[in-house]
């Protein structure tokens, strides 16, 4: 029996974060707004009006299309595609054929185990990426269906792969690199929960060793990367017992859809092709043009990309999965700088704000924006090296920021939690010490220097923590050494 193999493609389409929608005046920011309230009579399709396109849309395109390595054409032109559905007002969608606005890129990125580790690193080229906008949305509801058209007309790229991805892990590792590219270069804010990002995933095997690409299935409606990851492990399972009983890979061309409550495909249509549509040249918007000195323009003002800063907090020392974090929020990276300038420790910034900070947050079910600013963090770490507070108390202090979004000075004087450093009162406690533990006293004499722990220790109780240690054990040395 011959091994197949798994080919996957992407098609992704990216909301753009633009004031204004693709081609008329409208709010692009409809989320949470009352149903139709930011429509017109462009975005609605009626007759007679005239779309024209968003020069910031066209530009956060171009940024993007830079990022992840295409070629921008000198022209490209906008086209009509046909179908009926009833999300779709003008009863057609203007999007790009034949004359994309950028073609040929690649995204590097990579593939990590399940605690962070990265394990490998691929390439998946980038056939081309366009612009289009978006239909309204549909709900379907007690036998009635609702339309809500304020996402008509939504400014969409759509980001088409080569079919380089070869399982689902890389599928999701690759959607998720595109997608930190998205926000890193400020076109779309790519949030999932709000649907700004969703895939259509092609999937075929072959037998491994050949070249053919054999019919595909189409998997429509994946709007996370959790059933990303489920569509595509299902349809392998379906494809390869289709190859078992039939002895080959499908006839043709399938849609289906992903029913993300029964996890399962179903088949929608066999695929329509590009002649169904009816694509022509949208008559209404003049082409566009770009020259190769405004696009280099655009180039030098692109940010660096986030698996090169990645690697460069990798220098600092931290792991592959402290690392992919930081990429991964620009507030939790926003807020480890400001810790690392304070502290210059990689380590330790990364202990506060990754794992302390984060674990308290989440505990305290607080998200990172309803969290203690820079501000108050670096005022945290200046307590803890000036001997305010030990770095026992600090965790306390950092708790309650989190809970009560208080100041730290506020939290550490209203609390009485400020270390006692004071010689004089440290050496009253180490007196009182000596005179309780007789005994580790008596051992330490005959040599045994772990029974200095206990009797720092024992100072360290009775102050609940609050006396420096080391100079608790400092003076104590000198009474008893
Ligand atoms: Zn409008
Ligand atoms: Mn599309």
């Amino acid at each position: 029996m011959s091994i197949l193999e798994v080919i996957i493609g992407l098609e992704v389409h990216a909301q753009m974060n633009t004031k204004t929608k693709m081609f008329c005046g409208c709010d692009n920011d409809a989320f949470g707004k009352a149903p139709n309230t930011t429509v017109c009579p462009i975005c609605m399709g009626h007759p007679g009006t005239l779309p024209v396109p968003n020069k910031e849309a066209i530009a956060k395109a171009l940024r993007s299309s830079l990022a992840i390595g295409c070629t921008i054409p000198p022209d490209c032109h906008f086209d009509r595609k046909h179908y009926f559905y009833p999300d779709l007002p003008a009863g057609f969608q203007i999007s790009q054929y034949d004359f994309p606005l950028s073609k040929a890129g690649s995204v590097e990125y990579d593939l990590a185990d399940s605690s962070g580790k990265v394990t490998g690193t691929r390439v998946c080229r980038i056939t081309r990426l366009h612009m289009e906008n978006d239909a309204g949305k549909l709900t379907h509801r007690y036998g009635k269906t609702l339309c809500d058209y304020n996402r008509a007309g939504t400014p969409l790229m759509e980001i088409v792969t080569e079919p380089d991805l070869r399982s689902s892990e890389e599928a999701v590792a690759f959607a998720q690199e595109l997608r930190r590219i998205l926000i890193s270069v400020g076109s779309s804010e790519a949030d999932m929960f709000k649907g700004m990002m969703r895939f259509d995933a092609s999937i075929s095997l072959r037998e491994k060793g050949t070249e053919k690409l054999n019919p595909r299935s189409e998997i429509k409606n994946l709007n996370s990367f959790k059933s990303l990851e489920k569509a595509l492990q299902y349809e392998e399972k379906r494809l390869r017992d289709l190859w078992d009983e039939a002895g080959g890979p499908l006839p043709h061309d399938i849609t289906v859809g992903w029913m993300d409550d029964e996890e399962k495909t179903r088949l929608l249509r066999t695929k329509e092709t590009a002649d169904d549509y009816r694509y022509f040249p949208e008559p209404d918007i003049p082409p566009l043009h770009f020259d190769a000195a405004a696009v280099e323009t655009i180039r030098l003002s692109l940010p660096p990309l986030p698996r090169d800063e990645k690697k460069k907090v990798l220098t600092l020392g931290l792991t592959d999965a402290e690392a992919q974090q930081l990429n991964d929020s620009a507030l939790l990276r926003s807020l480890f700088d400001a810790v690392y300038g304070k502290t210059k420790d990689a380590k330790r910034a990364s202990s506060i704000v990754i794992t302390q900070l984060q674990g308290f947050l989440h505990a305290h079910e607080k998200t990172l924006e309803e969290g203690p600013g820079t501000e108050d963090l670096v005022s945290l770490i200046e307590a803890i090296d000036a001997g305010t507070i030990s770095g026992n108390k600090a965790k306390e202090v950092l708790e309650t920021m989190v809970e009560t979004g208080k100041k730290p000075s506020a939290i550490i004087s209203e609390g009485g939690m400020q270390q006692i450093s004071d010689s004089g009162a440290i050496e009253a406690l180490v007196v009182k010490a000596i005179a309780a533990n007789p005994k580790a006293i008596e051992s330490y004499r005959n040599g045994k220097t772990a029974a200095l722990g206990a009797i720092v220790g024992w100072v360290m109780k009775e102050t609940r923590g609050q006396a420096q240690p080391e100079k608790v054990q400092e003076i104590l040395l000198r009474r008893i050494g």
